[in-house]
């Protein structure tokens, strides 16, 4: 009997637990002070209406003879896969249902997915990034090769500073935790390298309701060319408020085909072993929050937290503080001023300010002196938590 080695190779996790502890010490040691918590990747407005209200009524029905459902399609309920489907045609997109699989959410299918492939590929991850493409990586003992982001690229690199062969391709755009967003024609680039060096690209979208700018792309699917190489994974945890109700889905184009391996085929497969669907109560919540009802009810939550972005990153503006994102993304990062590595800094908005941000060391080495802002609270908070950087000696 033999365990898998490659968990040891895993690197501690420390960041969210020591900034918990961090801020705890801090709350501890300054009773009166109201500490305001801008590190957080979650959101913090209540659910839609009408997703409540579709799941209230879906909760009822399964209390009837008639409206009881045991397992549901392993691929989700055809009503959510047109439903999403429609929501991509709205983006000029055209998909057909059955290449859209509903899931829990981005963060499983991103781990599950990498069931499709062999140990053996080469898997390229940009730095900085969301840690689990890494994480889910290193488990199953692949060869992790970075791309690196830094001031000069905007924190967007492209695919020249690959160096061998790409297998599989990590992108996130709007990107956690830089907030930046790949434009058309760096897509374009994306997606014509993966076509040429028979490469598959796993493009995640969590953030693309974001987007307000109508010329960036929402979905790598706007590219020609992506449905022969990309698979995309969506959720509705920002844009619906779904954090903790839990629905995703990831798009696996019937275009994927290399050679004998069908990946819509093997996706469906895989699903179907080890994976019993999303509760049929959630997906008539993700279902009412793709009606027109819907979408205004949650573009209303995103201009808020929209509103709340503008203003940290005009206050970084304000105070000469070099920044990207929180104009397509709730997600604000900006490089530390003085010099400070990212603990440090975070050290001295605690210790000055009593506001929590997220050290940008914890999203991957290209990250260390730099420092992430979340736009996912109250106003109050946020303009409170910009007054109080505005009065620090940076
Ligand atoms: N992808 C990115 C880039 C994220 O930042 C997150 C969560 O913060 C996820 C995926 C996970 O989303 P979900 O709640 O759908 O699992």
């Amino acid at each position: 009997m033999r365990f898998n080695g490659h968990f040891l190779e895993l690197a501690e996790s420390y960041l969210f637990s020591t900034i918990a502890q961090k801020a705890a010490a801090h709350v501890a040691a300054n009773p009166d002070a109201a500490v305001i918590r801008l590190g957080i990747g979650d959101v913090t407005r209540p659910l839609p209406p009408v997703a409540v209200a579709a799941m209230t009524a879906a909760v009822a029905e399964m209390g009837t003879d008639a409206g009881f459902r045991g397992y549901g399609p392993e691929q989700g309920y055809p009503f959510l896969r047109e439903a999403i489907r429609d929501y991509y045609g709205t983006k000029g997109v055209e998909l057909a249902a059955d290449e859209i699989y509903v899931g829990d959410g981005a963060k499983s299918d991103i781990g599950n997915i990498l069931d499709l492939f062999d140990k053996e590929n080469r898997v390229i991850i940009p730095d900085p990034v969301y840690p689990a493409y890494l994480d889910a990586n290193i488990m199953a003992g692949r060869e992790i090769v970075y791309i690196e982001g830094d001031e000069s690229n905007n924190f967007l690199p492209m695919p020249d500073s690959i160096s061998g062969k790409a297998d599989i391709i990590y992108i996130c755009s709007p990107n956690n935790p830089t907030g930046s967003v790949y434009n058309r024609e760096q897509l374009k680039a994306w997606v014509d390298y993966a076509c040429e060096n028979e490469a598959v690209i796993l493009f995640d979208a969590a953030y693309e309701c974001f987007i307000t700018d109508k010329g960036l792309p929402t979905s790598i699917y706007e590219i020609p060319g992506a449905k022969n190489c990309a698979i995309e994974i969506g959720t509705l945890s920002k844009m619906g408020g779904f954090t903790g109700v839990r629905c995703g889905y990831t798009v696996v184009p019937h275009d994927l085909i290399f050679g004998d391996f069908k990946l819509g085929k093997m996706w469906m497969r895989r699903q179907a072993t080890k994976f019993n669907g999303v509760s049929y109560i959630v997906q008539r919540g993700a279902e009412a929050v793709f009606t027109p009802q819907g979408l205004t009810e949650c573009r209303e939550n995103i201009a808020y937290y929209m509103d709340n972005a503008a203003l940290i990153a005009q206050t970084m503006t304000e105070l000469g503080i070099w920044h990207v994102g929180g104009e397509n993304a709730p997600y604000i990062w900006l490089k530390c001023p003085g010099g400070l590595t990212s603990w440090e800094f975070f050290d001295k908005i605690l210790r000055e300010a009593h506001v929590v941000g997220t050290p940008g060391a914890g999203f991957g080495a290209k990250g260390e002196g730099f420092f992430r802002l979340s736009a996912f609270n109250s106003r109050e908070n946020v303009v409170e938590a910009m007054n109080r950087l505005r009065g620090l000696k940076m």
